[in-house]
This record gives structure tokens, C-alpha cells and sequence, in this order.
């Protein structure tokens, strides 16, 4: 048992059992007498590893054969670069702006060629996710991007837009192995691993083959080319070699746990209890469309700023650590990853209760 329960967005809480692993076996994996940080990323051992977590990765969201795993580096942010470089032939593409993650996204494709703003929920602060049935996009566009869930104004995709038959590309950061997803229905899927799956310094990617040619742009850096990543199994150089162990004792810890049925209907369970109390509640209130909500990241506010900190600082003495909204928008942010046991979330509800008795 820990002192605490962590609500970071991340990085972010990681499963208990997972970190004690990694302790026990820090000074000597496997019998090897070494450290996996110590380990040659040639070796045997460390391709045992990596073969492994894709293996289990690929199991847990049944990623097609055609599809390729990537393990990289730089972060969610440097996909937004490396997307428009690989992807932009016609140097178009289509962007919903669902938020700031989204439009940093957008403004980074502007760089390469024509960024288009398909649709946007800018007009009422990103509380909602704008229809995308009927979206205009052009007959040589390369692709149509979203964020799938938004971590800052937690809001998610509940359908996906219709892309016309472009391939949807899809920032998973927040929301990775959450629930089973249909990977079929995306051309790329990638997120950072530090919100939902390992620790910061790991970028997954995942790309259908078809996306994946010899022609990105011409001044694509090596290190960001999706073919030379492919051909090298993610091996081209040096890869975040103990991030990936902990990444693939997530798996293994996930995939014990049920799968991502089992995971789902615990993650539903949580936010249930959560915008529950939220609904009900006098003081505390989640702004966010309904039918938009977030299973992830649950912000939450009171309406008065001096009463906001005040619960943050008391809800930390409580041991309810990183509850502060993001820096962009102030108020209460639960994050509510995998790794956040039914517990945490009961303890933050009792905790708001007796907060608003206290404070009302
Ligand atoms: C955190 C986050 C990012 C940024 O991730 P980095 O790995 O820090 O670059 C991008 N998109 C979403 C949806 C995020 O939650």
C-alpha cells in the first residue's frame, strides 16, 4: 500500500505490483547480474524485451498483422512533426481542433503544407466535441487527425468522424489501453506512454503498412522516418530500453487483469462514481458536455478560485496528490488512469463530500 493516490496527468500513476517488479529486480534482471538500464539494447535479453511488449501490446488491442508497433522517442509533441513529414504527400491535411493538444498538432502540420481546421470546439472552450458526420474534406487530402481523448478539458471521441476514406490519424496519449478500440479504423495511432502505459521517454506508435513508403518529406530527420524506424524494429539506434521493461510489465499486469474488456468496465466504474458525486454535488461541478465525457481525465470546478486552492491544498494534506487543473485553464483535474484503483477515486468523492459540508 502507498500513502498516496496520484491524479496526475502525467506522467502518472503506474500499477503497484509493476513498480515493485522493476524494484525487485533492479540490481540483477533475470539472473544476469545486471540492471535492464545497464544492458546492451543488442542484446539477447533486451530483444527478448522488446519482442515481448509488442507482443503483448499487439495481443491486448489486436493489432493487426498489417499494422507496425513502434517504440519511440521524443513524445507525443514530436509526432506532431513527424506525422505531416511522413504522411503530407499532397501536402494537404485535415485537423479537428477538440483542443491545445490538438492544435499544437495543427499549427506544427502548417509547417509542412495546407493544415485545414475540419471542425473545432474552440466556440465554447472545448466543452464538446464537434459533429464529425459530414466533414469537408478535400478529395487529395492525406489524412484527417484528431485527438482522441482530450487530457486538459476532458472530452473524448464517442464516434469517430467520417474521413471520406482518408486514413484517421489519432493522438492516444491520454487514453492508450483504456478500452478496446477497433484499430482497423485508424491509418495511425500514437501517444506518449507516460499518461496510460509506462514511463515518460516512450512514444508508441502505430502505423498501417501502407502508410509507411520511402517518401517522406526530403528533410525528414532519419530518427523521424517512419520506414527507417520499421526496417530497424525500433532498433535504429539506442531506444528508452528500461521505458520499454516498463511498458511491457504494464502489458503483462493488464493483460492478468482481463484484457481491456475487464479494464474498460473498471475504467467506466470509476468515472461513474466520479461524475456521479459531480452531478449531484452543490459546490463542485464538471463543465464538459455530458455525452463528451472523458473516462481519463475528469476536470471539476467550484466557481471561486480561493475555495479551488483551498481543496487542492487540503485534498493534498489528505493524501490526494496533483489534483490542480492544467496551468491553462486553472480549477480541479482528476486524471484516472488504469493504474488508479476504485479506492482512490471513493476516497476523492468521501473527501469532496466532507469538503462541501465543511465549506458550503
Ligand atoms: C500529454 C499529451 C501530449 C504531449 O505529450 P508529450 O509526450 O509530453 O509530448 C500530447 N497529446 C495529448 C493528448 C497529451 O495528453
Amino acid at each position: 500500500m502507498r500513502k498516496v493516490y496520484n491524479f496526475s496527468a502525467g506522467p502518472a500513476v503506474l500499477p503497484n505490483e509493476v513498480l515493485k517488479q522493476a524494484a525487485d529486480e533492479m540490481l540483477d534482471y533475470k539472473g544476469t547480474g545486471m540492471s535492464v538500464m545497464e544492458i546492451s539494447h543488442r542484446s539477447k535479453i533486451f530483444e527478448e524485451i522488446i519482442n515481448n511488449a509488442e507482443q503483448d501490446l499487439r495481443s491486448l488491442m489486436n493489432i493487426p498483422d498489417n499494422y507496425k508497433v513502434l517504440f519511440l522517442q521524443g513524445g507525443a509533441s514530436q509526432q506532431f512533426s513527424a506525422i505531416p513529414m511522413n504522411l503530407m504527400k499532397n501536402k494537404i491535411a485535415h485537423y479537428v481542433i477538440t483542443g491545445q493538444w490538438a492544435k499544437k498538432a495543427y499549427e506544427e502540420a502548417r509547417k509542412y503544407g495546407s493544415a485545414i481546421k475540419a471542425a473545432s470546439s474552440e466556440d465554447k472552450l472545448f466543452t464538446y466535441i464537434p459533429d464529425c458526420s459530414n466533414l469537408n474534406i478535400d478529395t487529395n487530402s492525406d489524412y484527417v487527425y484528431i485527438c482522441e481523448n482530450n487530457t486538459i478539458y476532458g472530452t473524448k471521441f464517442k464516434n469517430l468522424p467520417d474521413t471520406k476514406g482518408k486514413p484517421l490519424i489519432a493522438d492516444f496519449s491520454s487514453c492508450f489501453l483504456s478500452e478496446p478500440i477497433d484499430v482497423t479504423k485508424y491509418g495511425l495511432i500514437f501517444g506518449g506512454a507516460q499518461k496510460n502505459i509506462g514511463p515518460a521517454g516512450v512514444t508508441i506508435v502505430i502505423i498501417r503498412d501502407d502508410l509507411i513508403t520511402n517518401t517522406p518529406l526530403q528533410e525528414t530527420p532519419t530518427m523521424l522516418n517512419y520506414k527507417i524506424q520499421a526496417d530497424n524494429n525500433s532498433l535504429y539506434n539506442t531506444p528508452p530500453c528500461y521505458g520499454i521493461y516498463i511498458c511491457g510489465m504494464v502489458f503483462k499486469w493488464l493483460k492478468k487483469l482481463g484484457g481491456l474488456e475487464e479494464i474498460k468496465s473498471i475504467n467506466y466504474k470509476k468515472a461513474k462514481i466520479l461524475y456521479d458525486f459531480l452531478d449531484e454535488s452543490k459546490m463542485f461541478r464538471n463543465i464538459v458536455e455530458p455525452e463528451f465525457r472523458s473516462i481519463m481525465n475528469v476536470p471539476f470546478i467550484t466557481g471561486n478560485d480561493n475555495l479551488d486552492s483551498t481543496f487542492i491544498k487540503e485534498a493534498k494534506q489528505a493524501g490526494l496528490e496533483n489534483l490542480k487543473g492544467h496551468r491553462s485553464i486553472g480549477g480541479m483535474r482528476a486524471s484516472i488512469y488504469n493504474a488508479m484503483p476504485i479506492e482512490g477515486v471513493q476516497k476523492l468523492v468521501d473527501f469532496m463530500k466532507e469538503f462541501e459540508l465543511n465549506n458550503i
